[in-house]
Formats: structure tokens, sequence, C-alpha cells
């Protein structure tokens, strides 16, 4: 795992280098949205495409669409419809055609027969029952070189302190041994992980920046890991803090928050801006509203924190 620490070292000489160049904007910014379709987009989501938006545009950057859509025996009836009426109403303008993963299942296989060259993955029979409540796996199956077919596929991670800066959130470390284990790319049914969906993507959009939910917090340290072991960029990650019901939770699909109302595109903007903690924009056409909230953006107003306080929906 030396050569793992040089390239580290590498990316973050690269990525010091990318940040020093961004305040004179020579340093491009890719900047994404990436919904799945578990569910309608709920204010949450509105949130995160805001943000994701706002400081990509600010930055003079690009702004691309993906849906998460691997996953397929947990996707949502008509719930991709709901997000692709969504950037349509609410005047959001991607800089790239929309991806549906769905359609690149054979790039993910690609880059696991990668990992399965440099023995970095394998197989796992271990059923949940097996596993129990205990989340960390114990590496049952490392070493017993099982065939790949109908196993679920796992990634070797090491003993190791993986630590990120977040522009939010301060300083997250994790030793993915001690705290998780190796985790899974590929479940038993076929079904591509999303860690693996999402490194690979990423990668290959050519992302530098990762504006997202502070709920996907605890998914960054594996996904650095893996895009370490790859050999992939590093990106720069602002998790934003989580919008919550009337009950204080936080909102999801699981909790039934409501969908967004296409038809209160302009209201709903209002509010995400406000929660976001930046000056208020005139109540308009959402595309004018936008603009407006790009020349207003600044990172420096967003409440700090896992939760928003006094932001319900
Ligand atoms: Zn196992």
């Amino acid at each position: 795992m030396t050569s793992v620490l040089s390239h580290e070292a590498k990316h973050s000489f690269a990525l010091a280098q990318c940040q020093s160049d961004a305040l004179l904007n020579r340093c491009s910014y890719v900047g994404r949205f990436a919904p799945s379709p578990t569910g309608p987009l709920h204010f949450g989501s509105l949130l995160t495409a805001v943000a994701s938006y706002c400081d990509a545009k600010a930055n003079h950057g690009k702004w691309l669409v993906r849906i998460e859509d691997t996953d397929i025996p947990r996707i949502y009836p008509n719930s991709e419809t709901h997000i692709l009426s969504c950037i349509d109403a609410f005047q959001f303008e991607p800089d790239a055609e929309i991806i549906f993963q769905k359609d690149r299942l054979e790039i993910y296989e690609e880059v696991l027969e990668q990992l399965k060259q440099a023995q970095l993955i394998y197989a796992c029979q271990c059923t949940r029952k097996m596993l129990g409540s205990n989340h960390i796996y114990a590496g049952t199956c490392r070493n017993q070189h099982l065939h790949f077919e109908q196993q679920a596929i796992r990634l070797k991670v090491s003993n190791q302190m993986i630590c990120f800066e977040d522009r939010l959130q301060a300083q997250q470390c994790s030793n993915l041994q001690n705290d998780l284990g190796d985790f899974v790319l590929k479940r038993r049914d076929d079904i591509i992980s999303y860690q693996l969906a999402v490194v690979v993507d990423d990668y290959l959009q050519k992302i530098t920046h990762v504006v997202r939910g502070a709920d996907l917090l605890d998914n960054t340290v594996r996904q650095i890991w893996l895009g370490l072991l790859l050999d992939y960029p590093k990106l720069t990650y602002m998790h934003l803090p989580l919008a919550m019901n009337a009950q204080g939770q936080k909102l999801s699909k699981q909790n039934l928050a409501q969908a967004l109302d296409i038809n209160k595109a302009s209201e709903l903007l209002s509010a995400a801006i406000l929660a976001l903690g930046q000056p208020m924009v005139e109540l308009d056409q959402p595309r004018i509203m936008l603009q407006q909230a790009i020349q207003q953006w600044d990172v420096e107003r967003i409440p700090k924190g896992i939760y928003l306080n006094d932001i319900y929906q």
C-alpha cells in the first residue's frame, strides 16, 4: 500500500495548486447534481441542486446532472420523470446531456475487472444472517479465493487513516478497517453499488467539486479510498446541512418527504436560497432568481453543521 500513499502525496500537492489557481480563475470547476430516483425530489434535494448549481456557476464552472439509478429494485415509479421535470421547472441549465447510470453498467464492470486484476477485490459469500448486526465486516472471505459468480464483491481496505477537508464540515477522518471493514462494490443480485458508480462517473465526467447533503458524509472516505486505488484525481467536497421535517427528522424518501411541487418553483427556490443563508432574491422566473443567487453566492454564509436549525418542510 506504499504506492497508494505516494499517490496521495502527489494528489494533495496537485489539489493545493488547483485551489490557489482557483482564486485566479485558472483552475476549472466541474460540479454535479446526482439524484437517485428512489423517490420524488424533495426540499432537501432542492437545497443540493441550488447549492451545487450556484457554487459551480459562481466559480465559472460547469454543472452536470447524473441520475444514479443502478439500484433497480429501489427505483420508485415515475421519480425519474419527476426529477427531469423539476430540472426544467426550476430552470436549471445543465452544461452537458444528462447521463443515466443504468446505461453504463459495462463501464463499472470494466473497472471491477481492473480491480480484480490488481487483487483489490474478492468474492464474499457471507449471508446477511452470518454478518449479523455488526456493521464492521471482519474480512471473513478475504483469503478464501471464492469464484466471483453470484457472490457479493468486496473492496479491500487497509488499516490507515483517510482524511479530507470538507468546505463546511471541517476535517473528516476515518480508519476504514476499524470503522467499516472491506465494503461491497457489487451485490450478490448483480447490482453495482452506489460507491463504485459514483467514483467511476465522477472520474469519467471530470468532476472536480462535489456539493451534496451531509447524509452522504459517511460515504466520502470510502469513495476517496476507491479513488486512490484507481489513481483518480482527488475531489473537493462540501457537505450541506440537512433540512428537517416538523418532527425533527431529516427530509428523506424513507420518511416520505413531500415531493417538490413544480407549480411553486419560484416560491420553493426562494425558500431554498434563504435556507442556504444567502441574501434574498426577488420572486421572478426561476432562471432570473438563480442568476441573482449566483451573483450573490457566498459559501461563508451557508450554515455549518449537519442540520439546518429552524428550517422545516
Ligand atoms: Zn464474506
